[in-house]
């Protein structure tokens, strides 16, 4: 089962010029590695629905810190099991509703867990 990673980083505006570093660190084998462990550990299922009682695979493997330029060298941050999250496409886009703007229509996650800005997003809110 493949897993997504996430993202939303390197759609970034703010921080599009750690794209290359993002990609470098997510092509990585040990962030590879890292995911793969991680969602096998949570069975496969997304964490945020099992808590609301629903069985739904998780897709998405999700830094509950987000990685920013100033977190992206610390293992402790972008490795740790304590800050991931495996979820689905649902609740991904849920966690970054609120990242950077206050539409939470704005947002949409494709089938690689990365998070997009909708090209029907209303005037005025890119
Ligand atoms: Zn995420
Ligand atoms: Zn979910």
């Amino acid at each position: 089962m493949f897993f997504a990673s996430c993202w939303f980083l390197t759609q970034c505006p703010f921080i599009i010029a750690m794209k290359e570093y993002a990609e470098k660190f997510y092509k990585s084998v040990a962030w590879k590695q890292c995911r793969a462990a991680y969602a096998k550990s949570k069975g496969g299922l997304c964490e945020v629905c099992l808590a609301r009682g629903r069985i739904v695979p998780g897709e998405i493997v999700h830094h509950k810190i987000h990685i920013s330029p100033k977190n992206i060298n610390d293992l402790n941050v972008i490795l740790d099991w304590n800050n991931l999250q495996l979820v689905c496409r649902e609740c991904h886009a849920e966690a970054h509703r609120h990242d950077g703007n206050e539409n939470p229509q704005r947002y949409e996650v494709d089938q690689f867990g990365r998070v997009t800005v909708r090209a029907d997003a209303p005037p005025g809110s890119a």
